[in-house]
């Protein structure tokens, strides 16, 4: 869940109410065709109106994707003043108890307003305010203490529940962006080695399986593994803590070395996997010599007591198979171990 998929759920909830509401005014309307209140006339155009544009309009709009709000605003008033055309065209009519019919109305119009419209304050207003204007004024006023009661009591409820509402989005919409940015840290974090702040092995599989899409295959990358040199007489001598401290030393060397795209690991104790993306051969070496003399030369300045030395070795990374670069990488390590330590040896 994040907060795209928070705005998706609104909008699929606006699009259930509008085709609620639609369906509320069609039945309402099939309801008043089937039982007319007043006999004389039994079917007014405004209610076939009513009928008609519900049902053509909620199978459109079934099958649209955007514009609900809108849609939902547009579809209330013009079903608004329908449903006050039909009123006063019945009302016309009426011979006898012409408050009961009109209240009876009324009564249906903020029904369905309060059940589909409750989170939507305008096409409530959009809707109802035509027949609560048709019954004033039909009413000659006589009535207005109960019809004003009709209409202001769902009012206040509306104000009250579209405060909570939207107290209560605002509270979620926090709580969505809270979460979906905790998420992304601890999984950052869950990539990272601690100590060194460089990409652990899940980082390693998790970038190289993105790299792995991206990529079109057509430059040449590389993979290297280094190793510090007698980093364990280094750590007998002069204990673990300064080794620890060597080892993010280290590490920030590499990570200044290294270019955006590359990946930096720290892939076991005293040992480092890079992969150098779009390097050709002679980048790659010189990325790694480079990396090799500066460490050569850190001095106390760096916390480091005495002098200190890193082997590596490079290996192409073909057709993105990790696993054989790292073979060949780690063998031309051992070829650089072989060979008296503090070099860089490039696969064969
Ligand atoms: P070589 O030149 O052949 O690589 O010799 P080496 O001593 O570096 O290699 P070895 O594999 O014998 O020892 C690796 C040492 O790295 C052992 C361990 O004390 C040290 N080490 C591994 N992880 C850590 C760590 O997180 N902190 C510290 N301080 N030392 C570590
Ligand atoms: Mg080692
Ligand atoms: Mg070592």
């Amino acid at each position: 869940m994040n907060a795209n998929s928070y705005d998706n759920l609104l909008k699929s909830k606006s699009r259930l109410v509008l085709l609620l509401f639609l369906l509320l005014n069609g039945s309402l309307a099939f309801y008043a065709l089937l039982n007319p209140l007043q006999t004389n006339p039994p079917y007014t155009l405004p209610g076939i109106a009513v009928l008609c544009l519900s049902v053509l309009c909620g199978g459109i709009f079934f099958f649209q994707k955007n514009g609900y709000i809108l849609k939902l605003n547009i579809s209330a008033l013009i079903l608004g003043i329908l449903w006050a055309a039909h009123i006063s065209i019945k009302f016309a009519h009426v011979q006898s108890n012409e408050h009961t019919f009109l209240l009876l109305n009324l009564f249906s119009i903020f029904f369905i307003g309060m059940i589909a419209l409750s989170d939507h304050f305008l096409a409530f207003c959009l809707y109802a305010l035509p027949s609560s204007l048709a019954a004033l004024y039909l009413n000659d006023l006589h009535n207005i203490s109960r019809i004003i009661f009709i209409v202001v009591l769902p009012l206040v409820a509306f104000s009250v529940n579209l405060m909570m509402g939207r107290r209560l989005e605002h509270f979620t919409r926090r709580l969505v962006t809270r979460l979906e940015q905790d998420r992304e840290r601890y999984n950052d974090l869950s990539m990272q080695d601690p100590l060194t702040g460089l990409l652990n092995r899940r980082g390693l599989e998790e970038k190289f399986s993105e790299f792995k899409t991206t990529d079109t295959d057509h430059s040449p990358h590389f993979v290297v593994m280094i190793d510090i040199d007698h980093f364990k007489s280094f750590n007998d001598r002069y204990g673990h803590q300064l080794g620890d401290r060597t080892l993010v030393v280290i590490s920030s060397v590499i990570r200044d070395a290294l270019r955006g795209r590359d990946l930096a690991v720290r892939y076991g104790g005293e040992e480092f996997l890079l992969v150098l993306r779009d390097a050709s051969e002679t980048l790659a070496v010189q990325l790694c010599e480079h990396i090799r003399q500066h460490v050569e030369k850190m001095t106390t300045d760096n916390d480091i007591p005495c002098r200190i030395t890193l082997s590596a070795g490079l290996a192409p990374l073909r057709r993105h198979n990790l696993e054989e670069a790292i073979t060949r990488a780690d063998e031309a390590l051992y070829l650089s171990k072989q060979r008296g330590r503090n070099i860089v040896s490039l696969a064969t």
